[in-house]
């Protein structure tokens, strides 16, 4: 059995005419796969033989809602999805003045092991297939009835360690027959995968590349960040400078701010000289408490953001949404798999 909502719409029309069937009926299957249809039975312009056939040959992923939280503060909604195979992952939606975010995952479970990240602690269960990203925009979309803006992949995992289905979820996401999301409404966070930003870069895409920094030097985010020691901070500029120069995007240097750790007037400083230069910008993030991990919540971001102010670099503090559904960074699916979650 093949999974055919990973397949694009050309490789569907292939299958189809290779079965007989007139070409146009790729466009069908494709515009219902991304409709969010969860049967070929649904498929009402396909007659019942075909939809018998097709449903002998692939099957179509829908995961269950396994937990839905909605945050009193903000509205923000965290889904835990329980995938075909008994994986949990979560998305979270957003709503910002500019619209509707979602934020998903790609992968369950994570193998960069950031010593502050919820995702990590379990290790990688496994990639994420391209249906399950899109699916996470899908059924988010169909369950909270909201038409979804923007797509960030910031949610658990790390993309440029599942790239190959990470690239064929765009081509998926930006096809006008489905979701139709132009690639400026789309984000890729990254802990700093070298070969990944490069390859990303001679694609050329027009999304936005987020680069999780979390610290200009080399021997705190090694501290911090394993990655660092496959990828040192310095080679990570050189690729950021590389991606800038190949496809004229601004990155997002992201930035948890960690008591005692990252947040010295030095480092900002040291941050402020390192990213001179590169068209870019600073985003300042509240550490959100991990009870796993030892780091605690910067009491500086302010005086931070100031001093990298000073110093002619734009930084800005992320609002925090959610704050009272563990709305970030794996934080449920922690809990579900450890069966600490209430109720
Ligand atoms: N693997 C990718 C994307 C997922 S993490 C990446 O590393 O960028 C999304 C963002 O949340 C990253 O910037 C990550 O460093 C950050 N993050 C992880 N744990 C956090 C925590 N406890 N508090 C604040 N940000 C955190």
């Amino acid at each position: 059995m093949t999974d055919i909502k990973s397949m694009t719409q050309s490789e569907i029309t292939d299958a189809l005419t290779d079965m007989g069937e007139a070409a146009f009926r790729g466009k069908q299957v494709f515009a219902w796969l991304q409709g969010g249809a969860t049967s070929f039975d649904e498929m009402s312009n396909l007659s019942k033989p075909l939809r018998a056939k097709l449903a002998e040959r692939y099957y179509i992923t829908a995961p269950k809602v396994a937990r839905k939280q909605v945050s009193r503060l903000d509205g923000t909604v965290k889904y835990l999805w329980e995938l075909r195979d008994g994986n949990c992952i979560e998305t979270v939606l957003m709503s910002y003045h500019h619209g509707n975010t979602v934020c998903i995952s790609s992968q369950a479970g994570c193998r960069m092991g950031c010593r502050f990240c919820a995702s990590t602690v379990a290790g990688k269960a496994r990639d994420l297939a391209p249906s399950e990203m899109l699916d996470q925009v899908l059924f988010t979309r169909l369950d909270s009835g909201v038409e979804i803006s923007n797509i960030v992949l910031m949610g658990i995992g790390e993309p440029m360690d599942n790239l190959d289905n990470v690239l064929r979820f765009l081509e998926l996401a930006n096809h006008p027959d489905g979701l139709n999301m132009g690639m400026r409404h789309i984000s890729l966070s990254t802990c700093g995968v070298v070969p990944g930003i490069d390859r990303l870069a001679e694609m050329g895409l027009q999304l936005t590349l987020s680069v999780s920094l979390h610290a200009p030097d080399s021997a705190t985010r090694s501290r911090i960040m394993p990655v660092n020691n496959a990828y040192d901070v310095e080679d990570l500029f050189d690729a950021c400078h590389r991606y800038f120069t190949k496809t004229g995007r601004r990155i997002s240097f992201e930035y948890a701010m960690i008591d005692g750790v990252n947040d010295s007037d030095a480092q900002a400083d040291l941050l402020a000289k390192k990213i001179r230069g590169m068209p870019g910008h600073v985003n300042l993030i509240p550490l959100n408490d991990v009870v796993e991990s030892e780091f605690r919540p910067s009491k500086r971001v302010a005086a931070f953001q100031k001093r990298l102010e000073s110093h002619g670099v734009t930084a800005t503090v992320r609002r925090s949404l959610g704050g009272d559904i563990d709305a970030s960074c794996g934080q449920l699916r922690r809990k579900a798999m450890e069966g600490r979650e209430e109720a």
